[in-house]
């Protein structure tokens, strides 16, 4: 059983406006009041897990203790099946030093032309990940892991969304996810998902 989040005020471990004003959005009918860490000038920790669980809750935790107050932090990221899961928890490493998604996108052209992978629905699928953590000041944690399968094309299409998203095709759809209103690639994102989890687990 979920711990229940009845506090008043939360900080948002992110320096991502556009992940903070989506939190924003969720958490506006439970009258929760929002804070960033960019707002509370609060430092990024690096992103050491193995895990996006631990990648989430190492940022949840570092925000919550220099704050005081709880928080709630993502971490997301493509896994491509046929390179082993990889980039995973690397997938803003493989965008490069100017965190360019095309640098990204071309890498796993490269690494698919490399390993001979043919291009198949089926050699190329992939799975976006995003898992939420959401931290008490005594410690507690709770998380929640939302997921979106499709497969990867190319040449990218579409320019919405963001990141690897011009790549990216959900399963049995023939648009990418940059080919979607916001609206309709939160009704079936990882982001989504995890965030309808989250709200079910501990706001309601
Ligand atoms: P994080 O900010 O460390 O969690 O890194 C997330 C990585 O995954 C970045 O490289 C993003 O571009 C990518 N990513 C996460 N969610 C999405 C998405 O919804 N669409 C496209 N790329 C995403």
């Amino acid at each position: 059983m979920a711990r229940h989040f009845s506090l008043p005020k939360l900080v948002v471990a992110t320096h991502n406006r556009g992940k903070a004003g989506e939190i924003r959005a969720m958490l506006r009918p439970f009258g929760v009041e929002i804070v960033s860490a960019q707002d509370l000038g609060l430092a990024a920790p690096p992103e050491i897990g193995a895990t996006f669980e631990e990648n989430a809750t190492l940022k949840a935790l570092a925000a919550t203790r220099a704050s005081g107050l709880p928080a709630l932090a993502d971490d997301s990221g493509l896994s491509v099946h046929a390179l082993g899961g990889e980039p995973g928890v690397r997938t803003a490493d493989w965008e490069g030093p100017t965190r360019d998604a095309m640098v990204g996108m071309r890498r796993i052209q490269d690494e698919f032309a490399a390993r001979r992978v043919p291009d198949t629905d089926t050699a190329r699928t992939a799975t976006f990940h995003c898992v939420l953590a959401l931290a008490w000041p005594d410690g507690h944690v709770e998380l929640v892991h939302g997921t979106l399968d499709g497969r990867i094309i190319w040449p990218p299409r579409g320019l919405g969304g963001h990141g690897y998203d011009p790549c990216f095709q959900p399963i049995g759809m023939n648009r990418t996810t940059a080919q979607m209103t916001d609206e309709e690639k939160n009704a079936i994102s990882h982001r989504g998902r995890a965030f309808r989890m989250l709200v079910e687990a501990c706001f309601k």
